[in-house]
């Protein structure tokens, strides 16, 4: 365990102090996450910022026809509230619903949306009745809130003070739940606004918590069981893991749907007979573990001499506070991963492969070995091959670009001991970060990308000496 200090500040400009002071710090609410993820070393904060004396952060009110949430609503006092009951009743059965009485009397609704684990309750909730997370700095839509597993739209310094929940015409939420801590295997919250709007978010697939846009649509333009019939969600969209297969996970979000919106209209829940899961292929093991693929708009030429270019991977590397080139082909980035409590900066060992092209029409591929180590945290390692693939668009007459790539991460460690479905998860996901980035390079976008990094650029030398060698 590392040597942590702990601050205990009185007021919500003394908490905001702590952490522009100290940027390692984290936010202790109940500690029901962070104080098992600290004990496994798994994060390593230089203080804990206690939130339990700073006043403000407890209350449920009405504001403006709306309802507030302070932060450090634990979910048993959320469950009690006689004016939750009266207002919006699905945030009690929501919260009610949560783990055991031990953890409801601590666990907090902002240190559960700060988490976004991807088997939460509260992100469904929320997500589903269009709140608003409210920082120390601005207010965040939900929609634009949760950004996958374990990752939010928080940034450095910045802490939720409470969620503002507007009234909606009907509301409901049902998880299946794992039996021994009553996560959601599947949790499904739908939501009636006043004006017939329906949101329907999904907790528990394993990519974090989501909506199912198609029900949505079904439901708002015709509001009962039976514009489900047509429906079924894809498994591909849903995790296998020990607890359950993608199929059954996206058969359970089809069922719990169902039984919320019978719930309101009275009718029978059934699922139709037809109505199974569509499953695709599963990928063979010789393929990468993880894999994907994004349509670029720009020539494969320019694809590559962007992606070979180690200033632009700086900037859409998740995370990459620095990367220099030790010799040629070789590269040593700094890589800092954070998930909900748990934190590990990475030295990552980059060394690339690429593969001349056979022929001019061919191809052009590329393998990179990443070689990471976060300390006492543990290693990662993972071989990346990338594919550039031509594609005419024929009504604009321009060509495009299709960039496939597969992996097969492997961690040690004690950071392993996250295991597979959570590393593969935020594999997927810092990729896709890094994919909206790198598209966002392409069209000539340069906002420097929202992360912390010193502005290093490689000397014009370097650079120059990459794009010449990479040339065709
Ligand atoms: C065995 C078990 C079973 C559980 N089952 C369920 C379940 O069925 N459904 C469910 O939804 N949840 C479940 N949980 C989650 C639990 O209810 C807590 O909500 C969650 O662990 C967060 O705990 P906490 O509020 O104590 O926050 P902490 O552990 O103190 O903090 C968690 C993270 O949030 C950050 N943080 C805390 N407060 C804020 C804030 N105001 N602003 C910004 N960042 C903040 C912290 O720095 C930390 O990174 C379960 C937890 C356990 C341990």
């Amino acid at each position: 365990m590392s040597n942590t200090d702990y601050l205990r500040p009185r007021s919500i400009a003394e908490v905001s102090q702590c952490l522009a002071s100290f940027p390692e710090a984290q936010l202790l609410a109940g500690g029901q996450s962070l104080l098992a993820a600290w004990r496994l070393g798994l994060c390593k904060p230089t203080h804990f910022v206690d939130l339990q004396d700073v006043p403000d952060l407890n209350d449920i009110r009405s504001e403006d026809g709306a309802l507030w949430i302070g932060a450090m609503c634990t979910h048993a006092q959320i469950a009690a509230s006689p004016l939750i009951v009266s207002q919006i009743p699905m945030l009690r059965v929501l919260a009610q619903g949560i783990a055991d009485a031990q953890i409801r009397n601590v666990g907090t609704i902002g240190g559960a949306l700060a988490n976004n684990d991807p088997a939460a309750c509260w992100p469904a909730g929320v997500l589903a009745m269009d709140a608003s997370i409210v920082t120390n700095h601005r207010v965040i839509p939900a929609d634009a809130f949760f950004e996958g597993l374990f990752s939010t739209a928080l940034q450095n310094g910045e802490w939720i003070l409470g969620v503002r929940f507007p009234r909606v015409a009907w509301a409901h939420y049902l998880k299946f739940e794992q039996a021994a801590s009553r996560f959601a295997l599947v949790g499904v919250a739908v939501a009636r606004s006043t004006r017939g709007q329906v949101r329907v978010s999904i907790t528990g697939l394993g990519q974090g918590v989501t909506r199912w846009t198609d029900a949505e649509t079904a439901l708002t333009s015709q509001w009962g069981v039976h514009a489900l019939n047509e429906l079924a969600f894809d498994a591909e969209a849903a995790q296998t893991d020990v607890h359950a297969s993608g199929f059954y996970r996206a058969h359970l979000v089809s069922v719990l749907t169902r039984r919320a919106v019978a719930i309101d209209t009275g009718e029978p829940s059934l699922m139709p007979p037809t109505r199974t899961p569509v499953l695709r292929e599963a990928p063979t093991p010789s393929q990468g573990r993880l894999r994907g693929s994004s349509l670029l708009q720009a020539s494969p030429d320019r694809v590559w001499q962007q992606l070979l270019d180690p200033a632009v991977l700086q900037r859409c590397i998740p995370g990459c506070a620095a990367m220099t080139l030790t010799q040629p082909e070789h590269y040593q980035a700094l890589i800092k991963v954070g998930l909900g409590p748990i934190s590990a900066t990475f030295t990552t060992q980059i060394a690339l492969f690429t593969e001349p092209p056979q022929a001019s029409q061919s191809p052009m591929r590329c393998r990179l070995v990443l070689t990471g180590e976060a300390g006492a945290l543990g290693e990662g390692k993972a071989t990346v091959f990338v594919q550039l693939d031509t594609v005419h668009d024929p009504q604009t007459k321009h060509i495009n670009t299709r960039l496939n790539w597969q992996a097969t991460p492997e961690l040690t460690g004690k950071i392993a001991q996250l295991g597979n479905r959570l590393m593969d998860a935020t594999a997927l996901n810092l990729s896709q970060q890094f994919f909206n980035r790198f598209s966002g390079v392409l069209s000539g976008d340069t906002t420097p990308p929202n992360q912390k990094f010193s502005l290093y650029a490689l000397t014009t030398n370097v650079k120059q000496w990459f794009l010449r060698f990479f040339e065709r």
